[in-house]
């Protein structure tokens, strides 16, 4: 059996399997007995955690906290709400639009982890929401949308799928003209390294037209691995950028010397930092956020100036009208009738004419 199948058929998801990585705290056993929610990853993410500290970032993502059952700030049926389901033109449930050259294509509410802040929460986790996932419905309504070029596949997982079925949906949509790029939003690379196959990369690999980018979610140093570097490797072999989305967590990653060495550690195993966002008012993840402004700050201290350029995500919150960015803005300090005067990351200052028009 391939190691990766065998990684989710031994998935783990109960007190007894828990045990084997960790001691659990009397908080997480309260929250694992009494609780009554989907969890869970995958051998491999587990073996990741500290077995004695219930702080560890990987123990705070995987395992339930009887605060998901506070909600103040939480919008209910936030996912119908931030997709727009509700409004405007008739769509499968599997499209997602926000955009007008760019879709999300939901193929499955699978996962190899349960994120206890993940935003679709209520379709992966609750399973409240009864959507549809029928891939020939997606594929359909995308041959006929000709103003859609970029074409992004979530889920859920969708590196879950079979080898098969990622096979067919990527000749199905290279096959249609107007498709410029496909995306992939899978955190595999981090949770599932194993299943960056030579099988997969076959099908991954080959040249073509149509090119393929991949962004995982990473949210911690202490889950990037050699395994990681490896599938990572293995994907640029075939091709394949590999971004990173974080998530803006607080307890986890909202503190300059986390952040900072988060992003040094992504490029350390070519994973190339593109978005951290701001965590979104779904219901049931409270305790994860921060003010919107820590991220902003956390940009301004930890990264820009203080490390490479190309560890510089871009701080964006997700919303039901598109992707809002929400850098720091101290980088023109003032304008008069003559010059700017730009500030750089340690407080000082320069000027630079004012053009006119
Ligand atoms: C995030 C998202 C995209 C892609 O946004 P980019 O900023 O291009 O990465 C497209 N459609 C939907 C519905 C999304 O949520
Ligand atoms: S892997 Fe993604 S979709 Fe699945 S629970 Fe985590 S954040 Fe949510």
């Amino acid at each position: 059996m391939q190691e990766w199948i065998n990684q989710l058929q031994n998935i783990v998801n109960t007190k007894e399997k828990l045990e084997k990585f960790i001691n659990i705290s009397p908080e997480e056993m309260e929250a694992i007995s009494s609780m009554k929610t989907k969890w869970g990853t995958t051998p491999y993410f587990a073996s990741l955690m500290e077995p004695d500290d219930p702080n560890c970032p990987i123990r705070k993502q995987v395992i339930p906290n009887r605060l998901e059952q506070q909600n103040c700030y939480g919008l209910q049926d936030y996912l119908i709400f931030k997709e727009n389901r509700a409004v405007g033109e008739k769509r499968p449930d599997c499209i997602a639009r926000q955009y007008h050259d760019r879709i999300a294509f939901t193929v499955t509410d699978i996962c190899a982890i349960y994120c206890r802040h993940c935003f679709r929460k209520e379709l992966v986790v609750d399973q409240d929401l009864a959507l549809r996932f029928d891939l020939n419905e997606g594929l359909d309504w995308i041959r006929e949308h000709s103003e859609v070029r970029d074409v992004l596949i979530t889920g859920g997982d969708p590196f879950i799928l079979s080898d098969d079925k990622l096979d067919r949906i990527i000749t199905e949509l290279r096959r249609i003209p107007h498709i410029q790029m496909i995306r992939f939003g899978t955190r595999t690379p981090i949770v599932l390294p194993q299943r960056i196959t030579p099988e997969l990369m076959e099908i991954l690999g080959d040249f073509h037209r149509v090119p393929i980018w991949i962004n995982t979610q990473c949210n911690h140093p202490n889950e990037l691995t050699e395994q990681t570097a490896e599938a990572v490797f293995n994907l640029l072999k075939c091709g394949i950028n590999v971004g990173n989305q974080a998530v803006l967590l607080k307890g986890i990653n909202d503190d300059v010397e986390t952040f900072r060495h988060l992003h040094q550690k992504l490029l350390s195993v070519r994973i190339r930092p593109y978005y951290v966002f701001y965590c979104e008012p779904a219901p049931g993840i409270d305790h994860f956020r921060t003010p919107v402004e820590k991220g902003a700050e956390l940009i301004r201290d930890a990264l820009r100036g203080h490390t490479t350029g190309l560890a510089q995500p871009m701080y964006v919150i997700a919303t039901n009208i598109g992707k809002i960015p929400l850098m720091p803005d101290y980088y023109i300090q003032e304008k008069n009738e003559s010059e700017y005067i730009l500030r750089n990351y340690k407080g000082q200052t320069t000027t630079l004419p004012v053009i006119r028009d």
